[in-house]
């Protein structure tokens, strides 16, 4: 799946996920005033809640976002166990102090979700530590003098789960890295099979694609292929290295005029194929012929003047690709023969 799809996935996920966490902890307000830690410190939260929810529909920085939920959820939810832990009697405040352990064990989901596995890891066990310090501090006293036992048993249960789970994390995470290294290499992969690497121009795999997808709807669409003229002489004049920076800058040219939609690529040796589409052939030549200026009009570095010739064919409905760029071949052919630096059509 690429990755922008996925961002926006998780954007969505989290969307719903903090929305529907308002009403949650609205309700909870609403039938806990007596609190006093619910009842000054939650409607904060609300807010929080509600100004991710206006980022994620707003704001492009996801991972900025995530950060900072984390950060934040984590300071908020420190504050009240470290509240409920000192403040009043324990008894009435364990199922506080119970359910903020489920909301850590929540966050640490989502710390590995958006950290690496090192970070994730090192989050959790700072999490479950400094949990275990300040529960050890409360009750290891009152313990001792046999008070608790209950609320102790709890929080050791507790503890043990929040440092299971840090483990457990950790191992799915590293699994969830390597299966990203990998997937960035399949990718790379993927670019590097279809990229020319002296021209860094889609090549001729990446090309044949593109007329695959584009024969789906074929009426409308032109091929252009140009050849360099002479280019063999060139080679032979300046050496193997001046033509391949003539090929270098060839395809600089070309990729400047041409516009954001319109596909080019190194077909093979000195030829190069343009994917366009366009309602108006006059409009198509007339930017073809901008195309051919541009190569013959500036002077080359080293090697002076260089030109193309340019062979265009337009797709109709019933056409095939394949039937397309034969004809855009036969044309350039024709261009070449009728003296070269100049544009045909294909008649339709
Ligand atoms: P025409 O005007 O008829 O197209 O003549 P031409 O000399 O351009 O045509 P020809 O097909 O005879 O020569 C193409 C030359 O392009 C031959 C080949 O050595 C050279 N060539 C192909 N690929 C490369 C490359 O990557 N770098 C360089 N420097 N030369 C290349
Ligand atoms: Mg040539
Ligand atoms: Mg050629």
């Amino acid at each position: 799946m690429p990755t922008n799809v996925l961002r926006d996935r998780k954007r969505t996920a989290y969307f719903w996920g903090v929305l529907l966490a308002i009403p949650v902890l609205l309700l909870i307000w609403l039938m806990r005033p007596e609190e006093g830690f619910i009842r000054w410190l939650y409607p904060l939260f609300i807010l929080l809640c509600a100004s991710w929810a206006w980022r994620l529909l707003h704001q492009t920085n996801l991972a900025r976002i995530e950060r900072e939920t984390i950060a934040a959820t984590t300071v908020f939810f420190t504050l009240k166990f470290v509240y409920y832990l000192f403040w009043g009697s324990l008894e009435h405040n364990w199922v506080e102090i119970e359910s903020t352990y489920w909301v850590m064990a929540f966050v640490m989901v989502l710390a590995y979700i958006v950290l690496d596995a090192r970070m994730g890891l090192v989050y959790s066990l700072v999490l479950a530590a400094v949990t275990l310090a300040l529960g050890l501090l409360r009750l290891g006293g009152e313990v001792a003098l046999g008070q608790y036992q209950a609320e102790f048993l709890s929080f050791v249960r507790n503890q043990m789960r929040l440092f299971a789970m840090a483990g457990l994390l950790y191992a799915l995470a590293i699994v969830k890295d390597q299966l990203a290294h990998a997937h960035q290499q399949v990718e790379q992969m993927h670019t590097l099979a279809r990229t020319d690497p002296l021209t860094s121009l889609p090549n001729r795999l990446a090309l044949s694609e593109l007329l695959e997808e584009a024969s789906h709807r074929i009426h409308g669409v032109y091929v252009v292929l140009l050849d360099i003229d002479r280019f063999k002489q060139i080679n032979d004049r300046f050496g193997h290295a001046a033509g391949d920076d003539v090929l270098k800058e060839v395809g600089r040219r070309l990729r400047t005029s041409l516009r954001k939609s319109d596909m080019l690529g190194r077909w093979g040796g000195e030829e190069f194929m343009i994917i366009m589409r366009g309602d108006n052939q006059h409009e198509v030549l007339a930017a073809v012929e901008r195309l051919r200026e541009d190569i013959a009009f500036w002077p080359f570095e080293k090697v002076g003047a260089v030109s193309a010739s340019f062979g265009v064919a337009q797709g109709h409905i019933g056409d095939s690709i394949h039937n397309l760029v034969e004809r855009a071949d036969k044309v350039l052919y024709q261009a070449k023969s009728l003296g070269r630096n100049r544009v045909e059509i294909s008649p339709a």
